[in-house]
């Protein structure tokens, strides 16, 4: 073992290869290697199987010494003389080496935890592996699927989360796709996602749970959209619904909008141009009312004087603040005063954005309020998301769903990943 062969079979660390030569060419390191067993039985008869001739394989391999390693594996291919065996000849399978794949079983698994964990683009990897788009895809399928498949990976849930973000936005082809995210808001973990965002799709999802897996969901956190409601039923009827306090101000915020926009296109007769009294202080309208300070109130005051003769706008905003206020209590009774109250005031309100706004808050009183008696909110759904979005920058678009949700699961979905080797630490050394 300490001949030069001896030492690159040591530092390769593959079982059953013996280290032919290492040669030093630009650009990679290539290690020749050949398997070294010599007693192999036939998989289908069981006798002794007879040497037959070698085939030679590349394969990638984890960079050695920070230089892309090309490893060359002459095989050796078997075969059974048995009368009557069906085996012909066979080529040895060797342990590290996946069968019909050119990345080691370590760069493979390697690949997958840089696409998957550090989302990276797979074209990066792969040709920082000196490997093809494919190569690299059929790498993270192999090793990267049973991590996202692990049963353990989503356990039980008790309260769940449905959301829906954008997965391709809108081209001259089609329309936006949605995705619909399922969320574990407890472990705060992407479960699973599905593409698009129907009733139909949410029902068939949970019809693919197990009973008992159903049953432990107490809490689901949704958006103000009747799709995800009914899409609960039957099979998650029994759960607590839960309007996310995102959403529902969503709501609001977006009533105002309307509003704004409507007023300015009445008195001035075209949409918002910069220099126009409401269309300055949009921004400003949908700020929550504790984060404006004096000159922001001042400026907001003075676009109302000047945009909004018939205080249509003033009306959506102090809508708006109503609805906000409902979040600054904890007590569910008290909540649900202040709810009352807003759902009163605006249901009788002249302006009928607002009017409807009230139709949508009395519609869906006890998820709103659901929200004070559980705790529970989207707030995990909505970081996920980000990370959602961080994998499609990655990828700079996707035309595959199945590849798309693989890798917000690898990402966002709470995988284990094998944990890295921690070698001991090398201190610097004390100045004198
Ligand atoms: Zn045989």
């Amino acid at each position: 073992m300490d001949d030069g062969i001896g030492l690159a079979e040591k530092m390769l660390g593959l079982p059953g290869l013996r280290v032919l030569d290492v040669e030093d060419v630009p650009g990679e390191v290539v290690v020749r290697a050949e398997s070294t067993r010599t007693k192999v039985t036939c998989p289908s008869c069981r006798r002794r199987a007879q040497a037959h001739d070698r085939v030679e394989v590349h394969l990638r391999d984890l960079h050695c010494f920070g230089r892309p390693t090309r490893l060359v594996i002459r095989k050796r291919r078997w075969r059974c003389r048995t009368k009557g065996c069906t085996k012909k000849t066979w080529t040895e399978k060797l342990t590290g080496i996946a069968s019909r794949q050119v990345l080691t079983r370590r760069a493979g698994a390697e690949v997958t935890r840089q696409v998957g964990q550090l989302c990276r683009s797979v074209a990066s990897v792969a040709t920082e592996y000196g490997v093809g788009w494919d190569t690299a895809w059929a790498a993270i399928e192999l090793y990267g699927r049973p991590l996202v498949e692990d049963p353990r990976r989503v356990g039980p849930v008790r309260a769940l989360g449905v959301d829906e973000h954008t997965y391709l936005s809108a081209k001259p082809a089609h329309a936006t796709v949605y995705a619909t995210g399922l969320v574990d808001l407890d472990r705060r973990i992407m479960i699973d996602l599905f593409e698009g965002k129907s009733a139909a799709k949410l029902r068939r999802w949970t019809e693919c749970r197990s009973q008992r897996w159903r049953k432990g969901v107490r809490v689901v956190a949704l958006d103000l959209t009747e799709t995800y409601r009914s899409g609960l039923s039957p099979h998650l009827a029994h759960t607590r619904r839960v309007a996310d306090p995102f959403h529902v101000i969503r709501v609001a915020n977006r009533m105002l909008d309307t509003v704004r926009r409507r007023v300015q296109n009445e008195t001035l007769g075209h949409r918002g141009r910069k220099a126009d009294p409401l269309f300055r202080i949009r921004k400003l309208l949908l700020r929550a009312d504790e984060h404006l300070d004096e000159r922001g109130r001042d400026k907001m005051l003075v676009g109302l004087r000047f945009g909004d003769p018939h205080d249509e706008v003033l009306g959506a905003w102090l809508a708006k603040e109503a609805v906000r206020s409902i979040y600054l209590t904890n007590n569910v009774n008290e909540a649900a005063a202040l709810l009352d109250n807003a759902i009163e005031a605006c249901a009788n309100d002249e302006v009928p954005e607002i009017r409807s706004m009230a139709h949508t808050l009395s519609r869906w009183r006890e998820e709103i309020l659901n929200h004070h008696r559980t705790g529970a909110s989207n707030g995990p759904t909505e970081g996920l998301n980000f990370c959602a979005k961080q994998v499609k920058r990655a990828g700079r678009g996707f035309t595959n769903f199945e590849h798309y949700k693989l890798r917000v699961l690898l990402h966002a979905g709470g995988v284990t990943w094998p944990s890295p080797i921690r070698p001991p630490r090398i201190t610097s050394t004390r100045p004198h």
